[in-house]
């Protein structure tokens, strides 16, 4: 039995995570959910931000399932997102972005995956004021940290039978920072010879995903570049609703949706489900569970395409919890 922190999260998070473990719970696999607190909620009831019984919880399992978190304004905490990413040094931010059919796309067939370094770049936070009418950051970029995020896009590829890797850059204007990621890019691409390799310049890899997205495969970019791209991907699906993530280390692994709390909605079972199961579907191949995965993601996608049982924002009048009913029928276990 695989036991996995779950961290429902702040806003909409509880319904959308609620939701998704009884989907995944309909597969039948053997899994024990470890609640964990984090965000708000966890600070409503008196406790950290982040406490370090959700750190140790995810550190002894080595996966956790997360609703999206609140940013508190005027703290020290930037984002709790960031400290767990930090704290478990995640440095690898998956995002498959891909067309289900039934939800308002500009594309048909897109099947792209964004493996965004997570933990340097200017996200390095190191950046202060210079007098009065200047400011300065600091741009972090390391040979091990190039080299294992370019290392994992490859291993990613060939796990998932694709075809291609493209490193993205700017070296032409940034030759030490930008100029020493692609050049480890290039080593460990010499290493997988069985996948194609080739180079975009940032700008240019965003104009030709607009206009030929179906060109591209895997991307392998470093932390701003991938924030920028990655969303870029999103919108050419159909947004948010539909974008899963994964941040993952070498000890372990957290999936989540990419949209936020969605405060508004909140305890209304009226958010769409989809990116936060997506998520689910991730961590199952992550456990090798793909079988399982598979089911939960062609049932989804039945649903989606029948434009029914979805929510408002896929064109349907279901709620969050009938979406997963849906789901969990699809997947031959009626209610
Ligand atoms: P948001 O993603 O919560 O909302 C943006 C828009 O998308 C809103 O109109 C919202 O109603 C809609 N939306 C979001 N999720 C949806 C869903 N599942 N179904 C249907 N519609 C959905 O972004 P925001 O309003 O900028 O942020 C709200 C809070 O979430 C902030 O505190 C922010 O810091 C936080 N946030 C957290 C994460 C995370 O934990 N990973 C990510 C982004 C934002």
């Amino acid at each position: 039995m695989q036991t996995i922190t779950v961290i429902p999260g702040d806003g909409t998070g509880p319904e959308l995570i609620a939701a998704t473990l009884r989907v995944v719970e309909a597969t039948g696999l053997d899994i024990k959910w470890e609640m964990a607190e984090a965000g708000m909620t966890a600070h409503e009831k008196g406790l950290d931000y982040l406490p370090d019984e959700t750190l140790s919880s995810i550190r002894r399992n080595k996966i956790a399932l997360k609703g999206p978190l609140t940013t508190p304004i005027g703290t020290g905490f930037r984002s709790i997102n960031v400290a767990l990413r930090k704290a478990l040094d995640l440095y690898v931010n998956l995002r498959p972005v891909k067309t289900y059919k039934g939800v308002l796309s500009r594309y048909d067939d897109i099947d792209l995956v964004v493996v965004r370094e997570n933990t340097e770049d200017l996200y390095a936070g190191i950046e202060h004021m210079v007098g009065e009418d200047a400011a300065e950051s600091i741009k972090i970029i390391t040979r091990k940290g190039s080299d294992r995020i370019v290392r994992f896009a490859f291993d990613y590829a060939r796990k998932e039978k694709r075809k291609k890797v493209t490193a993205v850059h700017k070296a032409n204007i940034m030759k030490c920072t930008d100029g020493l990621f692609l050049n480890v890019a290039r080593q460990v691409a010499e290493e997988y010879q069985d996948i194609e390799f080739e180079e975009r310049i940032v700008d240019n890899m965003c104009m030709q995903l607009v206009s030929k997205p179906h060109l591209y495969d895997v991307m392998v970019m470093p932390n701003l570049y991938g924030d920028i791209v990655s969303d870029l991907c999103a919108g050419l699906v159909g947004g948010l609703g539909v974008a899963p993530s994964a941040n993952i280390g070498a000890d372990a692994a957290i999936f989540e949706p990419v949209h936020g709390s969605a405060p508004k909605y909140a305890g209304q079972n009226k958010v769409n489900p989809t990116a936060t199961i997506l998520s689910a579907v991730l961590m199952l191949k992550y456990m090798d569970q793909g079988d399982a995965a598979a089911k939960i993601e062609g049932a989804l996608a039945e649903v989606i395409a029948g434009k029914k049982d979805v929510t408002y924002d896929l064109g349907g009048g279901a709620t969050t919890s009938q979406m997963a009913d849906a789901i969990i029928r699809k997947m031959g276990h009626p209610q």
